[in-house]
């Protein structure tokens, strides 16, 4: 390398940028990716080039991060036109990229909120989202509220350890009760970039350090009325403040947590009423037929009682003329004083004059008992004893 300008030094750090120095040595991520070759084939064609996208670790130790550039590679010619050297023009794309694969994931999102993903998958989907897409390592936390808004529950957070997770799971709403009970409790964003010093934390930092965490923003998750749906927070391993970037990813997400939890709601609240309609339908349902059997049965007494009534009626005009007592013989001890109208018989051979509602009455609760036939004798004649 020959020269470099003070922006190439200060994005790629003085340590990565010394002239003197073959490229491929200062940079061997670019060799890895081609770029060393590209830029020979241009120092050897004298064609320049392009190279989109191409991914660099720029700065070193601590402050060392992934970019992305957009690299061009013209040819430097002498007075004669031969080539001497090869400019790299590189135009740092990371933030256009950075966008580019928030708002690809965002809109995954909420194409899974809206095809009715499991509120869970949606959250954890979220959570792994933003953990991935931020440049520090982030711990994301989905806490979800009570339907009375005084405990949480928990909801999403791929990257805390289990005990720590099972530990805030039910945590109440309130003044000092970490970042995530106040917030939920002021219903206003509680930024803690210090655990072990913010009074808040008091109760839960040995918690925290246990579980190797050092600051915790919090933002509660508000629905459209106002009410709590529960937190969305950001841990961090080291003390932080927020940038407006952050603050910017937090509003975004917490709004999108805010989509998927109501509408998970609202689907519950759908399959509930839907449950109810349905056990209603089925009650009603077997109380209709319920109805229908009764009054098909209903019907059908009916039926035999009308032809029984007939009966009896032709069978008392038939044996009008017979000579036969004048009252009822039939209604067991107490005597009938109704007029008898028709002789019935049993198998046995008994025979006996009743009235009309007598006889249908032995009709109906005895079973051998019949209209004696037109001999009047019933089964006498028939029956050998
Ligand atoms: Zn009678």
């Amino acid at each position: 390398m020959e020269t470099a300008n003070p922006t190439f030094v200060t994005t790629f750090g003085e340590e990565r940028v010394r002239t003197g120095v073959a490229l491929v040595d200062l940079m061997p991520d670019l060799a890895e990716q081609g770029l060393i070759a590209l830029l020979d084939q241009v120092y050897r064609t004298g064609e320049p080039r392009t190279s989109s996208d191409v991914q660099v670790v720029v700065d070193a130790g601590a402050q060392a991060r992934e970019a992305f550039f957009d690299f061009t590679f013209e040819p430097y010619r002498d007075a004669e036109g031969h080539v001497t050297g090869v400019r790299m023009i590189g135009v740092e794309t990371t933030q256009v990229k950075h966008a580019q694969r928030l708002m690809a994931e965002h809109r995954a999102l909420l194409e899974q909120i809206a095809r009715q993903a499991p509120l869970t998958e949606v959250l954890d989907g979220m959570a792994r989202c933003i953990e991935n897409l931020a440049p520090q390592e982030i711990l994301v936390s989905v806490l979800l509220a009570d339907p009375d808004g005084l405990h949480l529950r928990h909801g999403a957070a791929p990257s805390l350890p289990d005990f720590y997770n099972q530990a805030i799971d039910g945590i109440a709403t309130g003044e000092g009760v970490g970042s995530c009970g106040t917030a939920a409790h002021r219903r206003q964003p509680v930024i803690v970039t210090d655990i072990t010093t913010d009074p808040l934390w008091t109760d839960f930092k040995n918690l925290a350090t246990r579980a190797d965490l050092a600051a915790c923003w919090s933002t509660p998750i508000l629905a459209r009325d106002g009410g709590l749906l529960g937190t969305f927070a950001m841990y961090h391993r080291t003390p932080r403040i927020p940038q407006d970037t952050d603050l910017a990813l937090t509003r975004l997400f917490a709004g999108t947590a805010a989509l998927a939890i109501e509408r998970h709601h609202s689907e519950q609240a759908q399959r509930t009423a839907e449950a109810l309609a349905r056990s209603a339908h089925d009650d009603l349902a077997r109380a209709v037929r319920a109805e229908q059997e009764l009054r098909a049965a209903a019907e059908r007494r009916a039926t035999a009682a009308a032809e029984l009534t007939t009966q009896l009626r032709a069978a008392a005009a038939a044996q009008a003329t017979l000579p036969h007592p004048e009252q009822c013989q039939l209604g067991g001890g107490s005597s009938c004083a109704e007029p008898a109208e028709i002789k019935i018989a049993d198998s046995w051979g008994d025979a006996a004059w009743g009235c009309p509602d007598h006889v249908e009455e032995a009709l109906i609760n005895v079973r051998s008992v019949f209209i004696a036939s037109e001999e009047f004798g019933g089964l006498a004649a028939y029956v050998h004893r």
